[in-house]
């Protein structure tokens, strides 16, 4: 355990956390959590593998098996989660620093975005679990057949290192509220704030071995949670690539149930007709800059039409001092650190391949703060950017901005949906045919008009296509994490 020389009264515990206790990996392996801010070591993490897995997965069956969770009435478990709710909000300044030490992000954003919506999902869920209601078929009257929602039993969890905290959230609220047993695998770039919320869970009332976080690899600890025999479903967020082979090795295994959100390469159409153009460009240049442009809904594709592209650039550039990566931990700061040395190696290699394919390089392209130790990128962007371009075709997840044009708007719905991602899309047009019109044509789970910002837990948030299947958030990420039950109950009526 260390604590950083900036914060000194922070700690730093790269432990894991199994049947309630903080625990070194079995085979005592560790590996360094360097901070993206200034590239210094944080603290050791515990590097487990397929006996830690092992270990985390018993400790989630027996809770499920004896009924220590699930057994409790729904308004039980309501009150627990709103009480880690509390103590969430409680620690919000310690969390918010753990995220942007950990992996990059602006403190400011990690305290008003990540500690908040990660507080509000945990409560969101604990408050909806206590009115929901299982349903009875309109059958013949000789006979009664309910339909019931059970947990599914130990839900394995493997989330990125982009919003920690909320991605983790988004399963482990709907998974727990429903009673189910869980093993967090969060991503080896970013383990500290899933284990710190692993110990507020059980200082709120979760039983222990109901919540257990497994640092480590991806295919040392997330792969063994994947194929495990004793594991009942695995949700997933993360890469394409990844979440492919999420499905092969449910398959492979015992056909746990898989749920994959994955990547995106979101269009932002921006019609001849658009009502509001300084507010277009400001919520362009704003979401695909938020978080460093590791977002996998950020709009990477902004599609002009061809008649305002050069008033629309115009702005966007002027804005961008305002994006230049600064000290994450200063309150100011909007754009921070990428999230380690090889994700930054791989956003500048995706702009120089943009470079050679011809795309015109507007803005940015270089790696910047150099001097600070850290990860850092200039806000880029690319005009005359062609659907075929590698920087058109694949999620870049950095703070490149491809621009296209389009003549109208048949044009501009086949350059969107020509991609085999479809996660979200924005059009902004004045034009309420085209803005229905475009919504219902665009392949994607969440369509903006007008707007890009709106989020909310009330509503799904998944995608279409490779991007995934299943949805996280609002009240049906609840059939990801149950099993329908259908009890059939003859009656034989006296009267
Ligand atoms: P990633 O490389 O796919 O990793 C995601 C998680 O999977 C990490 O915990 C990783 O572990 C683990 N993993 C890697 N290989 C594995 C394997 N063979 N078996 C089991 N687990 C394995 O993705 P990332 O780079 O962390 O995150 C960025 C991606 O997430 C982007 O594509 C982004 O679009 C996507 N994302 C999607 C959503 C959504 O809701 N649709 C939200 C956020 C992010 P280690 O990294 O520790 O090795
Ligand atoms: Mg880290």
């Amino acid at each position: 355990m260390t604590t950083p020389s900036s914060t000194p009264s922070l700690r730093l515990d790269g432990r894991a956390f199994i049947h309630g206790q903080r625990v070194w990996a079995k085979a005592g392996a560790r590996f360094d959590n360097i901070s993206p801010v200034d590239g210094r070591l944080l603290c050791e993490v515990a590097r487990c593998d397929d006996k830690d897995i092992d270990a985390a997965v018993l400790s989630a069956r027996q809770a499920f098996d004896d009924k220590r969770w699930r057994g409790l009435a729904p308004a039980a478990r309501k009150r627990v989660l709103i009480k880690w709710a509390d103590l969430v909000t409680a620690h919000a300044d310690e969390l918010a620093m753990l995220e942007t030490l950990d992996m990059g992000k602006p403190i400011r954003y990690a305290q008003s975005v990540d500690v908040n919506s990660t507080a509000n999902c945990l409560r969101w869920y604990g408050e909806a679990i206590d009115k929901v209601y299982d349903e009875i078929a309109p059958t013949p009257a000789h006979a009664l057949a309910l339909i019931t929602r059970e947990p599914m039993g130990v839900v394995g969890v493997i989330v990125p290192w982009n919003y920690p905290m909320i991605m983790a959230a988004w399963k482990i609220a709907p998974a727990l509220a429903s009673g189910n047993s869980v093993v967090l695998k969060p991503s080896e770039k970013s383990p500290l704030t899933a284990l710190r919320l692993a110990e507020l869970a059980m200082d709120a009332g979760v039983p222990e071995g109901v919540l257990n976080v497994v640092p480590g690899f991806g295919t040392e600890a997330g792969s063994p949670l994947a194929l495990h025999m004793d594991v009942d479903c695995i949700g997933f967020t993360g890469s394409t690539r990844v979440g492919k082979h999420i499905h092969i090795m449910a398959g492979q295994s015992n056909l746990k149930r898989a749920w994959t959100e994955l990547g995106g390469k979101s269009p932002f159409i921006v019609m001849d007709d658009c009502p509001d153009l300084e507010r277009a460009v400001q919520t362009a240049v704003g979401s695909i800059f938020f978080n460093q442009g590791e977002s996998c809904n950020a709009p990477s594709r902004l599609l002009v039409h061809h008649k305002i592209k050069e008033a629309f650039l115009e702005r966007a550039l002027q804005l961008l001092p305002q994006y230049q990566p600064a000290d994450p931990l200063h309150k100011d700061t909007v754009m921070g650190a990428i999230v380690d040395r090889t994700q930054m190696d791989t956003v500048l290699g995706y702009i120089k391949q943009g470079q050679n394919e011809g795309a015109k390089l507007l803005a940015g392209g270089h790696a910047a703060r150099t001097e600070s130790g850290g990860f850092y990128i200039q806000p880029t962007v690319f005009d005359a950017v062609q659907s075929h371009m590698t920087i058109a075709r694949e999620e870049i997840f950095g703070p490149v901005l491809s621009v296209m044009t389009f003549n109208d708007v048949s044009q501009a719905v086949q350059i969107a949906n020509d991609h085999v991602y479809g996660l979200q899309a924005s059009i902004w047009t004045r034009d309420i045919n085209c803005a229905h019109g475009v919504a219902r044509a665009l392949r994607a789970g969440t369509v903006h008009v007008n707007q890009y910002d709106e989020d909310d837990i009330t509503v799904p948030f998944g995608g279409y296509k490779q991007s995934g299947m299943g949805r996280d958030k609002s009240l049906h990420a609840f059939d990801k994490y149950t099993e329908l039950k259908t009890t059939w109950i003859r009656i034989d009526s006296p009267v």
